[in-house]
């Protein structure tokens, strides 16, 4: 059986004057899943969501919402039409209405009398504080409050802008766990936009990368980190060494030696070495290096080693056992790694 449709974007076009802001974009979505739309500052993010939302009408493709078309050539479905919600950066909330009036505004009377704001109230753990006003609400209170409110007309579809980037370090890693672990509970299909790389791997089951306007590779978050589609997918999504390689079959020879590859090729191409991937010791067979820095982060330790001339980084999960200037023995302990063409990665191109 075919899974059912969330959200389908296919060939998906839009350009401001000379600029293309999204160029021939497909992606689609199964209902019940979460999309997050990653990628740097003016790619194309927020311009394919308001593409979503039908407040841009695209200038050639097709977008169909829970197998609905609602934008073609000629014709695009208004946004009020649509059953999309829409969750921007500040949540913002009607300050003279109670959390309850906040939630039901926009219902109307049968949907309040058949308790959709007490249940949204509810999927939020809320309800409690119905009769509370904003203003006497923790920022992390409020902003389930504004879910509560997006969900509460049960939209097939759920769009977030951005949606902690205004918030303290602190209150962002605890909501967003919190919002993904509630849209997969509530198996609402939703898209996320954001040009963080954790924040998109803890919200996405599917994550589609963006530069330029186009969407670069489209997977769940370990294939995009373990099998990077380009050396820029790699760097955006994780720290890389991106090594130079002479590549014969399933074997890379480096200057890390010769490192097993996932899929065969022969000549010059570029290698991908998490600094996870690689480890430090103080004599034994790998290839020899002089630590030139360390960076303690607690949980972890990393290390820059110069090897052959070639800047490597090293993540450890340990406290420091080198120093700037140790001699060390340098290995790769991966899995099989993926290549690039011998220009990708070097260059920060996709
Ligand atoms: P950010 O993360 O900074 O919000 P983004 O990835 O969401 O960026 P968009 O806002 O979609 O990117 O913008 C994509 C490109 O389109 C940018 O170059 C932007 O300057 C341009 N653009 C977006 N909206 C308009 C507009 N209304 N008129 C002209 N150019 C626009």
């Amino acid at each position: 059986m075919n899974e059912q449709s969330g959200l389908s974007i296919q060939r998906v076009s839009k350009r401001f004057g000379d600029c293309v802001a999204v160029a021939d974009v497909s992606v689609d979505l199964p209902a019940g899943q979460q999309l997050v739309l990653l990628g740097p500052s003016g790619c194309g993010k927020t311009t394919l969501l308001r593409m979503v939302a039908g407040l841009e009408v695209p200038d050639a493709g097709v977008i169909s919402i829970g197998g609905e078309l609602v934008s073609e050539p000629g014709r695009a479905v208004p946004p009020e039409r649509r059953r999309v919600g829409m969750v921007f950066q500040d949540w913002a909330l009607f300050p003279h209405m109670s959390v309850a009036r906040n939630v039901a505004y926009g219902l109307n009377r049968a949907r309040v009398r058949a308790g959709r704001a007490q249940q949204a109230l509810e999927l939020v753990h809320m309800d409690h504080l119905a009769d509370r006003s904003p203003h006497e609400l923790s920022a992390g209170q409020a902003q389930r409050v504004a879910l509560a409110r997006a969900i509460a007309p049960q939209p097939r579809l759920l769009l977030f802008d951005e949606p902690f980037s205004s918030l303290d370090a602190e209150l962002r890693v605890s909501l967003r766990s919190e919002v993904a672990a509630l849209m997969r509970d509530v198996q609402m299909t939703a898209v996320f936009v954001t040009h963080d790389q954790e924040e998109a791997f803890v919200l996405g089951d599917q994550v589609a990368v963006m530069n330029e306007g186009r969407v670069i590779q489209v997977g769940t978050p370990a294939q995009i980190y373990s099998e990077p589609a380009t050396g820029w997918v790699a760097s955006f999504v994780g720290e890389t060494n991106l090594l130079a390689a002479e590549v014969n079959g399933r074997v890379a020879t480096t200057v890390l030696g010769d490192l097993p590859l996932r899929s065969g090729d022969v000549g010059p191409r570029v290698v991908l070495a998490r600094p996870e991937h690689i480890s430090l010791t103080k004599a034994g067979p790998g290839s020899p290096g002089t630590v030139t820095a360390i960076e303690f982060y607690g949980h972890d330790t990393s290390y820059r080693v110069e090897v052959a001339e070639t800047p490597v980084v090293v993540r450890v999960p340990a406290g420091p056992a080198h120093r700037v200037g140790d001699q060390v023995a340098v290995t790769y302990n991966g899995p099989d790694a993926v290549t690039f063409a011998a220009t990708t990665g070097r260059t920060g191109t996709p």
